[in-house]
């Protein structure tokens, strides 16, 4: 597909950023002029048309296949979205993909948005419940954007919890935001899930997060979204540069 496109990019530990963990796949369109239209422009037609069905199958599809054959195992994380789970089959379609590209279910993760939970919940979790026994991660993507209550989490089949850039976003000024964040980790840790900040731009932010116990993060600071071909190079490159110190170093 010529008008659809994927994009990457890394999340990867805080102390860290040289160790890829995951990819998020981001989705383009490229415009009849050629210009760039942004998801958040298309998705929602996307949605409102059911097309999003059919593109959230290519999606899926076209991940696991680039990611399949790379030199390097990496993870990747796809978005999901909810109509997906009500008009779509997304357990056959994550099924699909995995089979027809090789890769095995726990490279795979798959992000969902928390209003997706506020509504059909026990039909939804008991989809994303299958999904997990299958061995493919669940992320709760935007959160605090939402209205889930915390305590509702813990019932949750989900591994990582997402904090939206909007908190991210007002550090370290805003103390509001950064109130919210250490909730946030506090209770994921009690929970037993992994925390992931969205939207770290700067090397205050980074740090904050870092003190205030996230490990891992996402955002410009470390990368903005690229093409797989450059990831692909970049990997390789980083690698060969760790290999060498410690060849010099030994
Ligand atoms: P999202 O899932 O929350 O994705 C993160 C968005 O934040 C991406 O925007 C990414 O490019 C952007 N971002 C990453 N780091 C930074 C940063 O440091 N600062 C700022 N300001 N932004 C940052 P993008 O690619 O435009 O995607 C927007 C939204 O569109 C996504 O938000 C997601 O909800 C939706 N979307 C993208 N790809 C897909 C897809 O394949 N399927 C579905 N269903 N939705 C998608
Ligand atoms: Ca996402
Ligand atoms: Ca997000």
């Amino acid at each position: 597909d010529e008008t659809f496109f994927l994009v990457m990019q890394p999340i990867v530990p805080i102390d860290d950023a040289s160790k890829k963990l995951k990819f998020e796949m981001l989705l383009r369109m490229r415009s009849e002029s050629g210009g760039l239209i942004r998801p958040d422009k298309f998705i929602p037609a996307a949605e409102e048309t059911g097309l999003i069905v059919e593109l959230g199958r290519w999606i899926l599809h076209a991940a696991a296949r680039e990611v399949a054959n790379w030199p390097r195992p990496v993870r990747l994380s796809v978005n999901v979205s909810a109509l997906q789970f009500e008009l779509g089959d997304i357990i056959a379609d994550v099924r699909s993909a995995l089979a027809q590209s090789g890769l095995p279910p726990e490279r795979l993760q798959v992000e969902i948005t928390e209003s997706l939970l506020v509504t059909e919940t026990s039909h939804v979790t008991e989809k994303l419940r299958v999904l997990r026994t299958e061995g493919v991660g669940i992320a709760l993507d935007d959160f605090g954007t939402g209205y889930s209550s915390l305590s509702y989490l813990g019932r949750l089949p989900v591994d990582t919890i997402k904090i939206d850039q909007s908190f991210v976003r007002g550090l370290p000024g805003d103390g509001e935001a950064s109130a919210i964040i250490r909730a946030v980790l506090m209770l994921s840790e009690s929970l037993g899930k992994h925390v992931v900040a969205e939207g770290i731009e700067n090397q205050d932010q980074a740090w904050l997060l870092r003190l205030a116990g996230c490990k891992t993060g996402q955002g410009y600071f470390f990368s903005r979204p690229g093409p797989a071909e450059d990831i692909v190079v970049k990997l390789l490159a980083a690698e060969h540069d760790r290999l060498s110190t410690v060849m010099r170093m030994g």
